[in-house]
């Protein structure tokens, strides 16, 4: 590795290539750092001479390859066309003013290119600025304290603790690794994990096991490296090739719009092309045609479009990002809003995640009990509540309202006392609390590390000082929960020196382990039958919504995995409060035709009685599928189920979202899918939307589309409103700009076929496209949804963002409309001039440079109108409230601006050959403005009655 050439020069900070091949204590003494990390005051010095641990800012080199592609587009290319026409013309006969619009034409493709590179630029900022929402972080060890810092605050001789879902901060050596696998991908292009080690196993520094590289991800395992090379320094700083990898993806939105361009230039080049030929067939003037033809293909092509819709994207991606969903690319946006099924988490994302014990049953005892700090009846458990003050940590009082029916008729007694210590067994205390790797505070009182282990070290810390307990039982082995087994075990060395095996997991895993239970402070042997018994007592807990852990111990006589033998110790109910706003989202999701889908590793009595809470079994029947059956059934029965409005997927492992994704997908649908673990990133991935929850791990945010800053579910549906809007406001403001394209058009028609002076000249046409139409369009992407937005079903996918009712409307109603106020108010202007059908008009003719003046402001007038008419597409836009787009009448004003300017201003007048008319020549268009504005509000009107041929010919 020739590492000469990265980017910081100074030797101390730049590694030197033979980390990996070294002794370590070699290493280590080259680093100068201790097995307690660095000093902080160390650190600190070292992040001054080297500079932070960041890349530099990725895509500076290519901004002008950028830039250039701006240029590439189709219309780009038509209008370059135009202009290398016009200069063919000036060329073929100099004077006649050909050469301006040449280059009128240029101007407008630089502008143009210019301008949706300003956009997309901005909205790479946009995105970059989300990104430092979500600062990555590391956990070091400094001064042999563990501290969570910024990544970019790490230097070279700092010990990072890797775990399960890092993203590797930084380039390192490890020193300490369990079972650690690693995803390289991003460095060496290998997908498959790859086992770590802490020897050398090979010459080239990316092949040895004995390295972690920043960028890389951590698939499993833990392990401590300590970091020899940060920011461009390490591996992936000096791949050049890594910036903007991702940038060109096919969403949606881009195939449409490409559609659209296609749909749109071909239009341009055939009309262009037909007319030119007639005019030169009728006229036989080859220059004249030219130019003519020039005039078609500028008049067609929309050039404000693009970086508009742009804007309007990136203008709701900040809207998004307010509402705490951060998307990362732009397109992504859109996307949402075609969602038809929403997967999501039910533990934090449709609840909040704070648990907290709710009851106990206690063995064979028939006991059923409820935290009182968790219940309405605080009163009653005075004295109880003394000896669990402590439990108050984490533990939520109001929960449980309304969920407090124990169902316990013949069959257990509520028994408060015995939630004092002395009716619990030491036993049952010390395996809630030594098999847990969560972690207490002290103030402010809380903990740290999964919040289901949190809530069963609190409720245990309320019998008992866990710190002690761990002291007096020092942990020899561990095997940590996964969500595949379902079960986490500890063994642990008594103050006897014997050991015990401590083992939590779901109820149905641990019973099967279990020969004994323990019964009236004696011991019973477990058959079947008793086992089966233990198991339907657990559903009374779980009926209510709660998450039920079982707890288990044995003496052991080695440190292995044990897998019977277990003494039965009792169940713990934990209930998780659900999220306020979730009940109400998700009638939203109803509402919008979108199917909402739980996903849960929890029992399936538990996960229906949560379904049912939040509002998932309002629409009927409930569907219930666990993980087994997802497994037997063949995809035609799991299809036939899937047709449900409300599916739970009970008892599932992260593994198998991919396979729910894939079963929606292949029935048609667009998903949309949340996850927070390293499993849950392929269904991520593969889905169409990904969403990872901001408390997640890197790998899962690295895999996804959309990250929740605040995990919560009520946030996607806001998203997919947002997405549901911007899909509507893009049309909204193509059928406002194409309508104008008839003017546009027409005139050059009218002059071949009629022989009538030119009605609008090509630097008008611009004046509106680049002009007028721009603010009113930017202010249309900017529109609120109509009120119903979020209660029509999702668009479909092959609904397209130009359709042919969209053009109708445009093409058919609004422009000619348009046109025929331009047109009378041209004529009107000319015949009171004392002009005769069939004259000619000299372009500097005053009464020729009048009327095209009126031409072009009754045009002007009829999209004011327009763009009235265009904020809405279904609804009356009086009920939207005339004033309530600002935007709107800003660029209202600017339209009338322009206008005025056009003809008012000497300068102006110069320029596009226009002078001062007449106001009653201005006025005459008024009509056909209303008129416009009506027959659009009838158009509405039709379509909210569902006349069947309106919705035919003009939904759009
Ligand atoms: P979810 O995806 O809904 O969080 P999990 O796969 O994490 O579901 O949990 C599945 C089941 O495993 C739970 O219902 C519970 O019985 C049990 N369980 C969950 N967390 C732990 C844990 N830390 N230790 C032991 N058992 C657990
Ligand atoms: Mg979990």
């Amino acid at each position: 590795m020739e590492k000469e050439s990265a980017g910081n020069k100074n030797r101390a900070c730049s590694p030197r290539g033979d980390e990996h091949l070294i002794s370590l204590s070699e290493f280590l003494q080259r680093l100068d750092v201790s097995e307690n990390g660095l000093s902080e005051q160390e650190a600190a010095r070292r992040l001054k001479e080297c500079g932070p641990n960041v890349l530099e800012e990725a895509g500076k080199e290519n901004i002008f390859k950028r830039y250039v592609r701006q240029f590439r587009n189709f219309f780009s290319i038509l209008l370059t066309v135009g202009a290398i026409l016009s200069f063919l013309g000036e060329y073929l006969d100099p004077g006649q003013g050909n050469i301006y619009i040449g280059i009128a034409l240029v101007g407008v493709v630089i502008l143009n290119g210019t301008f949706t590179f300003v956009q997309e630029y901005q909205a790479a900022k946009t995105m970059e600025s989300f990104r430092q929402l979500l600062p990555p972080h590391a956990r070091v060890l400094r001064e042999g304290k563990e501290r969570d810092i910024l990544a970019s605050e790490l230097v070279a001789g700092d010990i990072i603790l890797l775990e399960e879902g890092d993203k590797v901060p930084a380039d390192g050596r490890l020193i300490e690794t369990n079972v650690l696998k690693v995803d390289n991908s991003a460095i060496t292009g290998e997908s498959e994990p790859q086992l770590r080690s802490l020897e050398c196993t090979h010459p080239n520094m990316l092949e040895c096991r004995n390295m972690v590289f920043s960028g890389t991800l951590v698939q499993s395992g833990n392990g401590n490296a300590v970091i020899f090379a940060t920011g461009q320094n390490t591996q992936i700083g000096s791949l050049a090739t890594l910036t903007e990898q991702t940038s060109e993806v096919d969403t949606p939105i881009r195939r449409e719009l490409n559609h659209f361009i296609k749909i749109i230039s071909s239009i341009a080049i055939t009309l262009g092309v037909i007319f030119f030929i007639l005019a030169f067939i009728l006229q036989d003037v080859f220059l004249a045609s030219l130019i003519f033809a020039i005039g078609i293909i500028v008049a067609n092509v929309p050039e404000g479009l693009l970086p508009t819709v742009t804007l309007a994207l990136s203008l709701a991606s900040r809207r998004m990002a307010s509402r705490n969903a951060l998307i990362k690319q732009l397109e992504s946006v859109e996307t949402l809003g075609s969602t038809t099924v929403i997967c999501t988490d039910k533990t934090g994302t449709l609840t909040q995640n704070k648990m907290a014990v709710n009851s106990i049953m206690l063995g064979f005892e028939c006991l059923l009990l409820e935290n009182p700090l968790s219940t309405k009846k605080r009163t009653e458990g005075q004295e109880a509540e003394e000896s669990i003050s402590k439990t108050a940590v984490g533990t939520n009082s109001d929960v449980a309202e309304g969920i407090t029916d124990p169902g316990t008729e013949g069959f257990c007694v509520l028994e408060k006392p015995v939630w004092e210590p002395q009716r619990l067994p030491s036993v049952f205390i010390r395996a809630a609390g030594l098999c847990n790797n969560a972690k207490l505070y002290e103030s402010p009182p809380g903990y740290t590390g999964d919040p289901t282990e949190g809530a069963l070290l609190v409720f245990a810390n309320s019998f008992e000082d866990v710190k002690k307990l761990q002291n007096d039982y020092p942990r020899l082995e561990e095997f940590p929960f996964d969500s595949l087994t379902k079960r986490m075990e500890v063994i642990c060395r008594t103050p006897e020196g014997k050991l015990e095996v401590y083992l939590k997991g779901a109820p149905e895993v641990v019973v099967k382990m279990c020969s004994f239970a323990i019964d009236s402070g004696g011991i019973t042997e477990l058959d079947e039958t008793k086992q089966q018994q233990l198991l339907d007592r657990h559903l009374r807990l779980a009926k209510k919504g709660e998450r039920i852990i079982a707890l288990a111990y044995r003496q052991g006589d080695d440190l292995r995995e044990y897998t019977g033998g277990f003494v039965f110790l009792g169940f713990i109910g934990i209930l998780d409060p659900l999220r306020p706003e979730a009940r109400d989202a998700i009638a939203r999701c109803y509402a919008a035709g979108i199917k909402v889908v739980m996903i849960t590793g929890d029992h399936p009595v538990t996960a229906e009685s949560i379904a049912k809470d939040v509002g998932l079994a309002d629409t009927g029947k409930l569907e219930i599928i666990t993980g087994e059956e997802l497994n037997l059934l063949s995809r035609t029965e799991l299809a036939s189920r899937l047709k449900n409005p409300s599916i739970v997927f009970a008892r599932t492992s992260p593994v198998q979202k991919l396979k729910i994704v894939q079963l929606f997908q292949s029935e048609g649908e667009i998903v949309t899918m949340t996850g927070d673990g390293v499993n849950d990133a392929p269904a991520i991935k593969n889905a169409d939307m990904g969403v990872a929850m901001g408390s997640g791990t890197d790998v899962a945010r690295e895999a996804a589309d959309m990250v929740l800053l605040d995990d919560n579910f009520a946030t996607i549906v806001n998203a997919v409103e947002e997405g549901r809007t911007v899909f509507d406001n893009i049309k909204k403001f193509i059928v406002y700009i194409l309508a104008s394209n008839i003017p546009e058009i027409l005139p050059f028609i009218a002059f071949v076929l009629l022989s009538i002076p030119l009605p609008m000249p090509v630097q008008l046409i611009l004046a509106i496209d680049l002009g007028t139409d721009m603010l009113p369009a930017i202010a249309l992407g900017m529109e609120k949804g109509e009120g119903d937005i979020m209660k029509r079903p999702p668009r479909s996918r092959s609904e397209k963002l130009l359709t042919p009712q969209l053009l109708l409307t445009a093409y058919g109603v609004k422009g000619p409309i348009e046109a025929a106020a331009g047109f009378f108010c041209y004529f009107a202007v000319l015949f009171e001039g004392g002009w005769t059908f069939g004259e000619q008009l000299a372009n500097t003719n005053p009464l020729y440079r009048q009327a095209i003046t009126a031409f072009f402001s009754a045009v002007i007038i009829c999209q004011i109108a327009n763009v009235f008419a265009s904020r809405t597409r279904f609804q009356s836009v009086f009920s939207m409230g005339l004033f309530s787009n600002r935007q709107v009448l800003l660029g209202i004003a600017s339209e009338l601006l322009i206008l005025a300017l056009i003809i008012w201003n000497p300068f102006a007048n110069l320029i596009f050959n226009t002078t001062p008319i007449n106001l009653m020549y201005i006025l005459l268009a008024v009509p056909f403005a209303v008129l416009l504005l009506g027959v659009d509000e009838l158009r509405k009107y039709l379509l909210r009655k569902n006349v069947s041929w309106a919705v035919r010919f003009f939904k759009w």
